[in-house]
């Protein structure tokens, strides 16, 4: 359940996102002021393209209006008398003709070797002059407006790539800075933990009136850190005290720091901080913590330098003012166990906040705060749905509520039911019904005798939930049919009876399938599996076992830090003998054995109601409400009947 996922947070889209990519910008209208660079840019780039089109208009009109003669026919225009003036360049004469000749009027020539020509020009009259040639305005011509056009092309495509800050300007915070002025959540949105909330409120006390801190001389903590299973309302918790204080709330994400390039996360730090000081009293909340302060120096491959960089710089960030600037950092992980301990010494970190998930109260409130926004039927009761999901945490429930509402809205149903509750959980749980999955009759039969096995030994035991719902549908990929016990309460302590009592629920099933067809499937595997760790733990680790004694022979790892798969197995020491992993060994094997043989015993003596209960799922394939409990009220009677003349005759 831990790593699941919720797609859907609806609170994020109405987050108002400010994406502030200039770094220096005023956070409270970083778009405006954006927005007055870009049009900066683009005047600069009419006023560019337009003197080279116009450049480009003169020589083309020019162009049309010259003609280029070689030197021979100038002379001969010459001496016809035809040419008006010229203008003698450093190497080319160009000049103007009394009347147009093919609509051009203007011609040139290469300049020639010539020292007779200004007597020629002389003596047949032409007005002639020199010509300075502007070295200048020719460069600017020839290779300045080529550069200036391809800087334009350039930046053109450079800002196709990512604005106009592209690649070159890295360096320079592109950070998303979401500063949310007010985000609309208070802690009325959050509920089922309590305790936490508590906690956070004199941080909302302080954000509203810090003078009364302040005249007090009472220092508020700098850093809280939110500790707490994925979904358990972490996020949703720094969002509801920046709401219920009402100050701007500075978000980023652990790993939005870092960056393939070094110092790109540290410039990000500095700045979040320096928006967050100019509107203090504020919030800057970093999310997923560990993606960013995992503890230096205990990456297998090598050190991160970039992250080091970054976890440095938070860490003088957070050093660099004291609460009374107004400012309070929080921070949410899921894995305060990997964080560098620089970053929870007193002054950063110091206020852990740990939520827990909900318990069945808090399962209740926070599932009232998620239906509110749909329509709820008459027989919807909350209070037995928290009961039915136990361990779910808050994303879990809002993610069940949707579920229903979706299911409701598939059958044009105009409310939420009961119905649609109960299955949104039957899916959550063991994945989608697939009524046309073809299963041979054989086989339902094994699964109808395994799942009724299982429920008959739950019903027939003291220390076990009641059953609430046996289905032989196929389910999600490997179930084929399942029993559903629905806890009274939350428990976090087990006795050694009611331990023993699962497991010898677990082994009904496949009991079951041993008594009545004489032979097993592979349809238990995960039984077993589930049967073999809860009677390892209770030898290895409870200690549970009369041989073994109290003693306990499982040891968490040394170091938190080293606690991976690879690396547990690696780093941990078997503090025991060979003898004594025998010993554990045999011990496991007597005592499922005797667990095994009380199934068999329970199941032999009620062998009708087992038939019994098979057949009935055989016809309905699913048995739940009022049907089951009437079956198992009349079995707890015969049971109790049965039981009550053994004890008779024992006595006797
Ligand atoms: P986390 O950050 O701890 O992983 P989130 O705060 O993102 O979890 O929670 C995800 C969603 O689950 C929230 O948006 C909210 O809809 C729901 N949720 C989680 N915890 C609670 C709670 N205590 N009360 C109400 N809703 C909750
Ligand atoms: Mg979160
Ligand atoms: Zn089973």
């Amino acid at each position: 359940m831990d790593e699941r996922n919720t797609k859907s947070n609806p609170l994020d889209s109405i987050k108002e996102r400010f994406d502030s990519r200039s770094g220096n910008g005023s956070p409270h209208h970083p778009d405006r002021r954006n927005m007055s660079r870009k049009m900066h840019f683009s005047v600069w780039y009419f006023i560019l393209v337009f003197l080279f089109l116009s450049w480009l208009h003169d020589l083309w009109i020019f162009k049309q209006n010259v003609t280029t003669v070689p030197y021979s026919s100038f002379k001969t225009m010459i001496s016809e008398g035809k040419v008006e003036r010229v203008t003698i360049g450093e190497d080319t004469i160009s000049g103007i003709l009394k009347t147009a000749e093919d609509g051009k009027r203007y011609f040139v020539t290469v300049r020639l070797q010539d020292p007779e020509l200004i007597s020629f020009l002389d003596r047949h009259g032409v007005t002639y002059a020199g010509e300075k040639q502007n070295k200048i305005i020719n460069a600017i011509l020839s290779w300045v407006v080529p550069l200036i056009l391809f800087i334009l092309i350039w930046s053109y495509i450079l800002g196709r790539m990512g604005g106009p800050q592209g690649v070159l300007s890295f360096g320079k915070a592109r950070a998303k800075i979401y500063a949310e002025k007010d985000v609309g959540i208070t802690f009325n949105d959050v509920a089922g933990i309590d305790e936490a909330k508590r906690e956070l409120q004199e941080v909302v006390e302080y954000l509203k009136n810090p003078e009364k801190f302040a005249r007090l001389g009472a220092k508020i903590p700098k850093g809280v850190l939110l500790v707490g299973a994925p979904g358990t309302g972490k996020t949703l918790l720094a969002r509801a005290v920046a709401g219920e204080a009402g100050v701007p709330f500075f978000s980023m994400s652990g790993s939005d720091f870092v960056e393939m390039f070094v110092g790109v996360g540290a410039a990000r730090v500095r700045d979040l901080f320096a928006q967050a000081k100019a509107n203090a009293p504020c919030i800057i909340f970093i999310d997923e913590l560990d993606a960013l302060g995992k503890a230096r120096g205990i990456n297998p491959l090598g050190s991160h330098d970039e992250r080091e960089q970054t976890l440095n710089q938070l860490l003088v960030e957070m050093d660099g003012f004291d609460s009374s600037s107004g400012v309070i950092i929080m921070a949410a992980t899921n894995r305060p166990e990997i964080l560098d301990p620089a970053l929870l010494r007193p002054g950063r970190f110091d206020r852990h906040v740990a939520i827990d998930r909900p318990d069945i109260k808090g399962r209740e409130a926070i599932l009232r705060i998620h239906v509110k926004k749909i329509k709820l039927g008459d027989d919807v009761d909350l209070k037995k749905i928290a009961a039915m999901t136990p361990g779910f945490v808050g994303a879990d429930l809002a993610n069940l509520v949707n579920e229903a509402a979706l299911l409701a809205a598939r059958r044009d149903a105009d409310r939420v039911e009961m119905k649609d509750f109960q299955e949104a959980l039957d899916r959550i749980i063991g994945g989608l019904e697939k009524r046309n999955r073809a299963i041979n009759p054989r086989e339902r039969e094994i699964v109808a005798y395994h799942e009724a096995g299982h429920a008959i030994v739950a019903m027939a035991l003291p220390h076990t939930d009641p059953v609430n719902k046996i289905s032989i549908i196929p389910r999600g990929i490997g179930a084929l049919g399942y029993t559903q016990q629905m806890p009274t309460e939350d428990r976090y302590l087990l006795t050694r009876r009611e331990l023993i009592d699962r497991v010898t629920v677990l082994m009904g099933g496949r009991v079951a399938e041993e008594i009545v067809f004489g032979d097993v499937s592979t349809g238990a595997m995960n039984d077993l599996q589930r049967a073999t760790d809860i009677i390892k733990r209770m030898i290895t680790e409870y200690g549970m076992s009369e041989k073994l004694g109290p003693l306990t022979f499982r040891r968490e790892p040394r170091s938190p830090l080293l606690q991976t798969e690879l690396t547990s197995s690696l780093f941990t020491e078997r503090e025991f003998s060979e003898r004594t992993a025998e010993l554990i060994d045999s011990e496991m094997k007597t005592l499922i054995e005797s667990i095994h043989d009380r199934t068999k015993d329970i199941l032999q003596r009620s062998r009708e109601w087992l038939d019994r209960m098979a057949k009935e799922l055989l016809e309905k394939e699913v048995l739940e409400g009022e049907e089951l409990e009437r079956f198992a009220s009349e079995f707890k009677t015969f049971w109790k009947a049965i039981n009550d003349e053994e004890k008779l005759n024992e006595q006797r």
